[in-house]
């Protein structure tokens, strides 16, 4: 099984959007862009939900089958270990084995010692071909890295290993994940995490790196433009190299996680993975859940109150909301209104400041970083909720796949 260069990872906390969002893949397509749709949704969603993966399964095969799509889809058992893989092991085609609770562990002196040794040769000058300048590179650096991240790898090709022995070899689609830690990766630790990744035999068709800045959940990327450049094109290029090295598969690629709303680096992104050619994927599952909210703002009358009621409660709760998200939220809480406040607010204020359209002065993105992280709310109104969903399906529809088509696909692959 291989995904094909461009993938975008969609996919919605209570599985009601899958066709609205299937339907900005097709626009895509019809614009000349192939994107394979990935559904996913991680185990930390669905524990705050109570769904099982099964669900987001059903949805894609629905949306699939209702829109006629004859290519490539996946579900993704996004960050996924040992403790929880298993709920997801029938429904699922892709996984994105989390190893970032385990950067840091140190591996046995005996396992460090053999990852030197395999990589003895490119102790010294390390060349990248593209790079201009070589990377020095001792013994000390190599020895610093394995003490890091061999344990973490090594771990993942358990959690491999263990899915294999249930789907078969290439019975699936294989990502590691190491994006929700607090130090970004740098390419040279890239490099030899590459190494780790093949001596440990994990066919990694995508990595998901942490990469320098903020990646903050719902809004834009917070951080050094100038210097994620330099280190995007690098990782590209430390891929390309370490593909033909360690003999990885041909089409691994980034994986971009949090990847949605990050509009002003989408163009940077979208401009380095043409110069060289390269694949990309980009996990968007949680800007859908605001364009909902946006929908039923829209929507007036009873779907107005039940967003006043999410963001009341989501106010309320603040401190709980936060606290699973730390690394990928910052919220200044000084910017955000009291309900109060916006109960007095009409269906063209709230959408306003809920949508990420930084042109428009009610736009306020510590607002929506707060119901980002606010769909626990939602889901425990239970079918208050859904039903608002049903009852104004079209209009929130409609949100999910401009958001997806408009704001998002069209930026990153330049499309006019
Ligand atoms: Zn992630």
């Amino acid at each position: 099984m291989e995904i094909g260069k461009y993938s975008w990872g969609i996919g919605d906390r209570f599985t009601h959007q899958a066709e609205s969002q299937l339907k900005a893949i097709i626009m895509a397509k019809n614009a000349g862009i192939d994107i394979v749709p990935v559904w996913n949704k991680s185990n930390r969603e669905h524990s705050f939900i109570h769904s099982e993966p099964v669900s987001t399964r059903i949805a894609a095969d629905k949306a699939v089958k209702a829109l006629g799509w004859d290519g490539q889809y996946f579900c993704d058992a996004d960050h996924i270990n040992m403790n929880n893989v298993e709920r997801f092991m029938d429904s699922c085609d892709f996984f994105t084995l989390d190893v970032a609770d385990f950067i840091g562990k140190e591996a046995t002196e005996e396992d460090i010692e053999i990852f030197i040794n395999n990589n003895k040769k490119y102790i010294g000058n390390l060349m990248i071909p593209g790079i201009a300048k070589p990377f020095v590179i001792t013994e000390k650096d190599v020895r610093d890295i394995a003490k890091k991240f061999l344990f973490a790898i090594k771990e993942a090709s358990i959690i491999y290993q263990h899915i294999v022995n249930k789907k078969g070899e290439g019975g699936f689609i294989p990502e590691v994940s190491m994006d929700e830690v607090n130090d970004a990766q740098s390419p040279v630790e890239m490099f030899f995490i590459l190494s780790a990744i093949a001596q440990y035999k994990i066919p990694a068709q995508t990595i998901a790196p942490k990469f320098t800045g903020r990646f903050n959940k719902g809004v834009d990327y917070v951080g050094d433009i100038k210097q994620f450049t330099v280190e995007f094109e690098e990782d590209l290029l430390v891929i390309d190299y370490a593909i033909k090295e360690f003999g990885l598969p041909e089409n691994l690629k980034l994986s971009i996680h949090s990847g949605s709303d990050k509009f002003s680096i989408y163009p940077v992104m979208g401009e380095l993975i043409k110069k060289y050619d390269k694949g990309i994927h980009v996990k968007t599952a949680g800007t859908t859940w605001l364009e909902e909210v946006i929908g039923l703002a829209e929507a007036g009358g009873d779907g107005l109150e039940v967003a006043k009621k999410i963001y009341a409660d989501a106010y309320e709760h603040r401190n709980e909301m936060i606290a699973p998200y730390a690394t990928v939220i910052n919220i200044d809480f000084s910017n955000v209104p009291t309900p109060e406040e916006v109960n007095t607010w009409d269906s063209k204020k709230f959408a306003e400041s809920l949508r990420h359209v930084k042109t428009n002065p009610n736009y306020n993105p510590d607002f929506r970083q707060l119901i980002h992280i606010a769909f626990k709310i939602a889901a425990n109104l239970g079918s208050v909720y859904t039903d608002a969903l049903k009852r104004h399906a079209v209009i929130v529809g409609e949100q999910v796949t401009e958001n997806l088509w408009e704001r998002h696909i069209k930026l990153l692959f330049g499309i006019k």
